[in-house]
């Protein structure tokens, strides 16, 4: 198969990266459209979405995915899936309208997904495969989408260029953030472009020499 296009899209004013990635015969996944719905319309065009992901249940992550799967699903003729996080991150998704509130982010809805995702799980999309990882931490329930024959991953707010996702939240975990990157993203092939949830994308090798929460 050809190669998968990733492009960036900030959305909310957290500005967090919602990935399109699209193949060559114009279908896309959407991963985390936390807001913007409309700006999300317009980077994907005329594609056809497989399938929305989510990494986990921050509302600028997931705050736009009930919409657009209520859109895409209408326009396309058939349910386009909301798929993950693991479960653990349930709570948080039927808090993200609250939350939005106390933020002042309008348009945010609560999320049900269609499937929660476990670690080990494959996910044939785009004609290609991506691996589902559990690394919690940030979230109980985050989930980072690895593309091995792509040579990519989409890791939400666990690794970013030389830091580390938060943990300062009631169920933040640092020590279980730095063991599962280590372990679930560090282990992987070097080249392999990271694309993080804020901010501009690194590679695993970048972070392993760089990153100074593993030095
Ligand atoms: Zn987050």
């Amino acid at each position: 198969m050809g190669h998968l296009k990733c492009r960036r899209v900030p959305v909310t004013p957290l500005r967090q990266n919602c990935m399109v990635v699209s193949n060559e015969t114009e279908r896309a996944v959407v991963i985390d459209p936390g807001g913007d719905v409309a700006d999300i319309l317009v980077a994907l065009g005329d594609v056809q979405v497989e399938a929305i992901l989510l990494t986990h249940g921050h509302l600028d992550h997931a705050g736009g995915a009930d919409e657009l799967r209520a859109v895409l699903s209408e326009k396309q003729g058939a349910r386009v899936p909301v798929l993950g996080p693991d479960r653990r991150d349930a709570f948080l998704l039927e808090s993200i309208c609250d939350q939005a509130a106390a933020f002042g982010l309008p348009g945010m809805r609560n999320v049900v997904p269609d499937q929660f995702l476990e670690h080990g799980a494959q996910l044939s999309l785009l004609g290609s495969s991506f691996d589902v990882r559990h690394v919690p931490g940030h979230t109980p329930g985050h989930v980072v989408f690895v593309n091995e024959e792509q040579g990519c991953s989409f890791v939400g707010d666990t690794l970013f260029r030389q830091t580390v996702g938060r943990t300062d939240f009631a169920y933040g975990d640092s020590e279980g953030l730095i063991n599962a990157i280590r372990s679930e993203l560090l282990s992987l092939p070097g080249e392999m472009i990271v694309y993080c949830g804020h901010g501009m994308p690194t590679t695993i090798e970048e972070e392993r020499k760089n990153n100074p929460f593993f030095q």
